[in-house]
């Protein structure tokens, strides 16, 4: 039995933000219920009724961005017919003592991702994905620069209708919005402390760890203290520019973050020539997902650093990261209840059967 294949169970911390945690139980006991069923990917290219296809664009609220151009698109944004938050007013006007509520004001649009259906993100080009991001780059700039009041630009994707998608087209959202949501906040909050302590950046830090990590271990029965050296146990995929890593107390069981290697703590000034790497990085990695746990639902974003004074400080010691969450398993009561996600696969496992595929 190899170490990976051992059981284990305990609570692992999250080494960036400390009150996350996940309790990593190998244990059959110990599985929750079963796996969301795996979709069934609809691989058409075109669907005469979807709304995103080609040729029904009067279908969407109006195009805000059309690339390459509104007549050959390839990739569109428009408004969310259906928004979250929005630059209308509507102020519920409650401010009343223990109710505070901060006026809804925002903009939540889509991205059609592809102009092709049922594309999966790990069959796209690699120049595709490399302008799909870039157009995430360009939107969330302009939405800053559109409005001093958005604090933060969240861009994600939801794939599959357990990760949230109501529609089939490949699609990905933007939501600008007035605060600094809290998993970014409590991201920004430690990393500021990491940095402040020890002048360096958390994530770099966990990115050198990731790639080479010195442990002591104490053997409990034979009383033997031995070192062990692993060299990227929790590498994915590695680029030139760009490591996606298997977080050591990964919330859900084949999660997986994709980082600069060099630090960098906004999105917005990733350059043109290291989105390229990041493409192919991305698409590897989806890749490998998609070769293990086939099908799988899942949601991804991007955390990068906020605008705004709450993060004037945050250049050194933010680092901008995507992070890809497949839905394999539903929470749970207990998971629910306590806050203590379970991982029924231990992150080191999981790290190796995703590097065990053979890619082209
Ligand atoms: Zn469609
Ligand atoms: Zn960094
Ligand atoms: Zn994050």
């Amino acid at each position: 039995m190899s170490d990976s294949e051992e059981t284990v169970r305990e609570i692992r911390i999250n080494p960036i933000v400390p009150s996350e945690s996940v309790l990593v139980a190998t244990a059959r006991g110990m599985r929750p219920r079963d796996a969301e069923e795996r979709m069934e990917r609809n691989a058409e290219a075109h669907v005469d009724r979807c709304p995103f296809c080609t040729g029904n664009e009067d279908k969407t609220p109006p195009t805000i961005l059309a690339v390459p151009g509104e007549k050959d698109w390839q990739i569109r944004i428009v408004e969310n017919l259906y928004p979250v938050l929005g630059d209308d007013r509507i102020d519920s006007g409650i401010n009343f003592g223990l109710q505070q509520a901060i006026e809804g004001y925002g903009r939540h649009e889509v991205i059609i991702d592809h102009n092709n259906h049922g594309i999966a993100i790990h069959d796209m080009e690699v120049t595709h994905l490399q302008t799909l991001f870039q157009t995430y780059r360009a939107r969330m700039k302009q939405l800053y620069e559109s409005d001093e009041r958005i604090r933060y630009v969240l861009v994600f994707k939801n794939f599959g209708a357990a990760a949230g998608a109501s529609i089939k087209h490949t699609h990905s959202q933007i939501i600008a919005m007035p605060v600094v949501p809290e998993n970014v906040y409590n991201e920004i909050m430690h990393s500021r402390n990491y940095y402040q302590k020890h002048h360096q950046c958390i994530f770099c830090a966990m990115i050198d760890e990731a790639l080479t990590f010195e442990a002591t271990i104490y053997d409990r029965n034979s009383g033997e203290i031995r070192r062990r050296i692993d060299v990227g146990q929790y590498v994915v995929e590695r680029g030139e520019k760009f490591i996606a890593i298997k977080p050591f107390a990964s919330r859900y069981e084949w999660e997986v973050h994709i980082l600069p290697l060099n630090h960098q703590s906004d999105f917005i000034n990733c350059p043109d020539e290291d989105m390229e790497d990041f493409a192919n990085v991305l698409k590897r990695t989806m890749k490998r997902l998609d070769h293990v746990i086939g099908g799988a639902q899942y949601n991804f974003f991007l955390h990068s650093q906020p605008h705004g004074e709450t993060c004037a400080d945050c250049p050194p010691s933010y680092h901008w990261h995507l992070e890809i969450c497949p839905r394999t398993s539903i929470p749970t009561g207990f998971e629910l209840g306590s806050g203590l996600f379970v991982s029924t696969i231990s992150p080191e496992d999981a790290a190796e059967q995703l590097r065990a595929v053979t890619l082209d």
